[in-house]
């Protein structure tokens, strides 16, 4: 047995060094793990990458029987296993995706005691069949993953976690532990009522990233503004800058070589070879970026990061929280900073519309997308919108540690500009069957006659020309803050801009509409100008 300073390790700590070989627990974990192995129940509000899943693997492994670790992410189930069994941990899954045969392996391997942890969908424990096997095998713990999913009013909710309150009366003496990345205190109580357990203990971790420094700048020469950006804050700092498309990695990566920054691409376009090469010298070396798409950072662990810069937007607040908590894990000074336009918002939004999923996905996807629009239009602090966002009661009012604090941005009433916007709007949609994006509607404001202008006669409209007071950019901000705002929307494959059920009340002049103001932009523009 080992022994530490006199005192003998606990089989929760022999566990997470000899099995995880890590140091130490971090942050709740060690708490949640002790209480839990006495036989607690608990819930476990912790952001992602937070280490959510030592929480019930350590009492998995320690106490007698199978951990049941129920995941409605039937995807990952495999490689969760495969990581677990890569450590030595005796762990399978059973699923939809299995045959009967595959399943039968499990079932028996549960039944003769050979699992330490055996992963489920949710759907199965509305199987009588399912809780009969169960109930003839021995279980150490229940671990609901996502368990914001019981929340009917949530965006994920799920009707088969209403049934997992039966863990519970079948199982009274078996402690249960619910986890999840988000939860609005209305969430967690609703956890805690549906899944029926009143008793359990409360761990909520601390979403806030303190060292972390927040910084959302608008796009206008994305590669030029980041290169900057590492030159002046970071140079010969490691860090990743996310985008969307592998192209785009590749070449933004080639453009920091080019600039004298040593840089390297990484998505799963890419060979296994190619990759794992990358991720050993970003994991090893000392001062290279890694340009990825999202598939890079899941389980890497550098505590080293000095910033993370995004070049597109991510699709949800949880994705950017995610991806900027990569940075700073050893508490230093670092950067989370992203570049933004409107051109990110026109094309999610046709992702979300032409991509797969029913209805009821893409309205989730799209109150997504909305929460970061938000978050990225704000004229309040960045960090309080983000904790607030997690439900969590931020300490200050303004965290002085993010842009919107250091340079609080101007403000100007934006009111006649936004009617004259969605003047422009209400024209265009009487010229049946055509469909017109954000640049005609500024190329009318701003009185160009363009091609597309002369050919559609929208140089004789009556809102021709009359928003010349802003320049193109300005337009820009104010289509993406009425966005933000709820006053605009984004529909179709072209990006058409249509009004919502609120632009009725500006254009009525019941309301007054609050901008900020565009920081000044850099003296020299692209030609391309926003991306
Ligand atoms: P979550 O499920 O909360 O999103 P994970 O359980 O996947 O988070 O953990 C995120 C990352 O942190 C993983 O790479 C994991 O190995 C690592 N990790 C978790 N706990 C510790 C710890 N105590 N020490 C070092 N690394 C840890
Ligand atoms: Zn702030």
């Amino acid at each position: 047995t080992g022994v530490t300073m006199g005192v003998t390790e606990s089989d929760a700590l022999r566990t997470l060094h000899r099995v995880f070989g890590y140091e130490a627990f971090r942050g709740e974990q060690e708490a949640v793990v002790d209480h839990v192995v006495a036989g607690g129940d608990a819930v476990v509000l912790m952001p992602t990458g937070g280490g959510k899943s030592l929480c019930y693997q350590i009492p998995a492994l320690v106490r007698p029987g199978t951990g049941i670790v129920i995941s409605p992410l039937i995807a990952l189930m495999q490689d969760q296993v495969d990581a677990l069994r890569a450590l030595g941990v005796r762990a399978g899954f059973i699923n939809s995706t299995q045959d009967f045969d595959e399943r039968r392996v499990m079932e028996a391997a549960f039944l003769a005691g050979e699992l330490d942890v055996l992963y489920l969908a949710p759907e199965r424990l509305r199987l009588d069949s399912t809780l009969d096997l169960l109930a003839r095998g021995k279980i150490s713990v229940f671990a609901i993953d996502e368990a914001h999913c019981v929340a009917q009013w949530g965006h994920d909710f799920r009707p088969d976690y209403l049934a997992l309150s039966v863990l519970g009366e079948r199982w009274p003496d078996v402690p249960r532990i619910a986890l999840t990345a988000t939860a609005t205190n209305a969430t967690h109580q609703e956890i805690t009522q549906r899944l029926g357990m009143p008793d359990a203990k409360h761990f909520v971790a601390n979403f806030d990233r303190p060292n972390i420094q927040y910084r959302i700048v608008s796009k206008s020469d994305p590669k030029k503004q980041l290169l900057s950006f590492l030159k002046e804050e970071h140079a010969g700092d490691v860090g990743i800058v996310y985008c969307l498309s592998r192209n785009s990695t590749e070449k933004t990566a080639e453009f920091l070589c080019r600039n004298g920054i040593e840089a390297v691409p990484y998505h799963a376009g890419l060979d296994a070879g190619t990759r794992a090469r990358h991720q050993a010298r970003f994991l090893r070396e000392d001062g290279l970026v890694v340009v990825a798409t999202i598939a890079f950072g899941m389980g890497i662990d550098k505590p080293d990061v000095r910033f993370v810069a995004h070049l597109d937007l991510p699709k949800s607040v949880e994705g950017y929280y995610q991806e900027t908590g990569r940075a700073g894990r050893d508490g230093l000074p670092s950067t989370a900073w992203m570049a933004y336009g409107l051109q990110d918002v026109v094309q999610q939004r046709k992702l979300i519309q032409g991509g797969e999923g029913d209805e009821a996905f893409r309205r989730r996807a799209g109150a997504h997308l909305d929460a970061m629009l938000a978050l990225c239009e704000t004229a309040d602090c960045r960090r309080t919108r983000l904790l607030t966002y997690f439900g969590q009661e931020p300490q200050k009012a303004a965290c002085g540690n993010c842009d919107t604090c250091l340079t609080p941005p101007e403000t100007w009433d934006g009111t006649v500009a936004a009617q004259k916007l969605l003047s422009t709007v209400v024209r265009l949609k009487r010229e049946r069957g055509q469909k017109f994006g954000a640049g005609q509607i500024i190329d009318i404001l701003l009185g160009r006659k363009t091609a597309k202008v002369i050919q559609f006669d929208h140089d004789q409209l009556s809102v021709f020309g009359i928003g010349e007071e802003l320049s193109e950019a300005e337009w820009r901000g104010v289509v993406r803050q009425l966005l933000a705002q709820g006053l605009l929307e984004v529909e179709g494959e072209y990006g058409t801009l249509v009004l919502t059920e609120q632009s009725a009340s500006v254009l009525g002049r019941e309301r007054e509409v609050r901008l900020r103001k565009e920081a000044p932009k850099p003296a020299s523009r692209s030609s391309k100008g926003e991306r």
